[in-house]
């Protein structure tokens, strides 16, 4: 049977509690452990696929096209594990549910109520297919003291009596503030915050304790004394230069011997973390560096762009390189020459992105790209507005836009209402509602043999994810490979443009999904890697 690690964050927000998860479960699995990380989200939105970028970050798709919580691409980079759609809940999605079965008489003419209803729909969540599992990491979102929080505490509080002894630990992540006026790390937070927790039931079995240096032997035994923790299960989390040191740092400090302990379990197998000392070394020790410049909409926040730095970052160590990052607001090259922002930089990306504003200056940045062969990589939007700008520059097409920015005579990319999902057709109206009705999840895609993209990937079929609503319009195909954009990449039945590349540019690529999504520190994408190798030539040339 699995065993449940619950993990809670206190003190502030931003702590890194995915990271953090991700991390134990990846020093779990180097023990040779099976692990599941999930997430429960307390907020009321149904998933995080409406909730805006610079709000809540990157949205993460899985292949089964769940839009779920950025944690979850931590979970997949660090564990290997491709989640699924019933890896993150939200109460949004319990109280859907709920009120579902409420209307269909479900419950008998019974009260509905937070205890039993909403909690046992939490608990059946998390208890649910981890038979195949050593270990389930839950992460609770939030941190608490947060009122929409409660349900998930009880839940995870009740578990604690309802699961075997032995088969559920609780860890508790703070911050040791350095208070500089007292030149030392402050207890105080830490101890109230798990006064909090220990109010509502919950007694953490190990504090995981964030802070800018390291913890004084007088500072743990207090934590240990008023957190009414084992000093031994105080663990301290010191800041780190790459989150891929993570698992190092963690073991280090002794966690995952501490977690298994906490389950009684002894294992005095030393963890093979080889895969992650060599990542390290790598990205401590790169070869030489690359510029790329990120042209996208959301870059004053970058949690918007997890997954693309992340892989961006994977390219990076497939090439003994550093990649530096140079992030440019689009709507800036509608004012002004792209030039003095582009002429030095190694590869320009324009990432997904949605809506009109800024679409003109990512277009300004496609023709930087494409006429002054420098490697170019589109991604979703970035590749259609590739496309946009190759009707308008290359075919002559001057109306050339997106049915995204309102009607036009010249649909180049369009809505699209209809497609195949396996063996399901998919239907959508133009004016349905919002939320999980976008391509999305993983769809396979035919790459003509003798392409560039084909030569990247070494195959000429492939899965990859997608998230988005417009297409580019297959109608057009023809007039814009006569213009020189060659379509190397479709639907397997044809219809739908997956790819575009120039035969002629040192390396230029758009797709229509997020490779993104599927990179990991010890398998770069392919195309991630091919772009930061181009970049890598470039730099020598410029
Ligand atoms: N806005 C575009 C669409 O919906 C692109 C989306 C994206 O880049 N993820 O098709």
């Amino acid at each position: 049977m699995a065993r449940y690690i619950f993990i809670t964050g206190g003190v502030v927000s931003s702590l890194g509690k995915g990271l953090a998860s991700a991390a134990l479960g990846a020093a779990l699995q180097a023990r040779g452990y099976s692990v599941r990380l999930r997430k429960l989200d307390p907020y009321l939105n149904v998933d995080p696929g409406t909730m805006s970028p610079y709000q809540h970050g990157e949205c993460f798709v899985t292949d089964d096209g769940a839009e779920t919580d950025l944690d979850l691409g931590h979970y997949e980079r660090f564990t290997g594990r491709p989640c699924n759609k019933r890896d993150n809940i939200t109460t949004g999605r319990i109280y859907q549910d709920i009120l579902t079965k409420e209307r269909r008489g479900d419950y008998l003419g019974g009260t509905v109520q937070v205890i039993p209803h909403v909690t046992d729909e939490i608990k059946n969540f998390v208890l649910d297919g981890n038979d195949e599992y050593d270990f389930v990491l839950c992460e609770i979102g939030g941190t608490v003291g947060d009122i929409e929080a409660l349900p998930f505490f009880e839940a995870i509080r009740q578990l604690g009596n309802e699961l075997p002894r032995g088969h559920a630990i609780y860890i508790h992540l703070t911050l040791m503030p350095y208070i500089p006026s007292a030149g030392e790390l402050k207890t105080k937070p830490t101890q109230h915050s798990v006064k909090e927790l220990r109010s509502i039931g919950i007694a953490p079995d190990i504090l995981l304790v964030r802070c800018d240096r390291p913890i004084p032997e007088g500072e743990r035994r207090k934590l240990s004394l008023f957190c009414n923790v084992r000093e031994s299960a105080v663990i301290q989390a010191l800041d780190v230069k790459t989150i891929y040191e993570v698992p190092l740092a963690y073991h280090h400090e002794g966690l995952d011997n501490e977690v298994l302990n906490a389950f009684g379990i002894e294992d005095r197998n030393e963890p093979d973390l080889s895969q992650w000392e060599q990542i390290v070394e790598t990205i401590k020790n790169p070869e030489g560096e690359v510029t790329i410049a990120v042209v996208g909409k959301y870059t004053s926040l970058l949690d918007a762009y997890k997954s693309l730095i992340e892989a961006l970052t994977h390219g990076g160590i497939a090439n003994r390189v550093k990649v530096n990052l140079e992030w440019i607001e689009s709507e800036v090259f509608e004012q002004e020459d792209p030039t003095p922002y582009l002429s030095h930089v190694h590869g320009i990306l324009v990432p997904g992105g949605f809506g009109e504003r800024g679409a003109a200056g990512k277009i300004e940045a496609v023709r930087f790209a494409r006429e002054r062969n420098v490697p170019y990589f589109g991604i979703c939007f970035g590749m259609q507005m590739a496309v946009v700008e190759a009707a308008r520059n290359l075919a002559g097409i001057e109306k050339a836009s997106s049915t995204e920015f309102g009607p036009t005579e010249e649909p180049i990319v369009g809505l699209m209402t209809e497609w195949v999902q396996g063996n399901e057709r998919q239907v959508r109206l133009a004016d349905g509602d919002m939320g999980g009705t976008m391509r999305l999840g993983a769809y396979p895609a035919s790459l003509s043999a003798g392409s560039r993209i084909a030569d990247v990937y070494g195959s000429t079929s492939i899965s990859e994810r997608h998230r988005h609503r417009y297409e580019v319009n297959a109608s057009y195909r023809d007039r814009l490979e006569e213009a020189g954009m060659r379509f190397a990449g479709t639907s397997p039945d044809g219809f739908l443009p997956e790819t575009v590349e120039y035969p002629d540019h040192p390396w230029f690529i758009g797709v229509q999904y997020h490779p993104e999504l599927k990179s990991r520190p010890f398998e770069p994408h392919p195309l991630f890697s091919s772009f930061i190798a181009a970049a890598v030539e470039q730099s020598r040339l410029v």
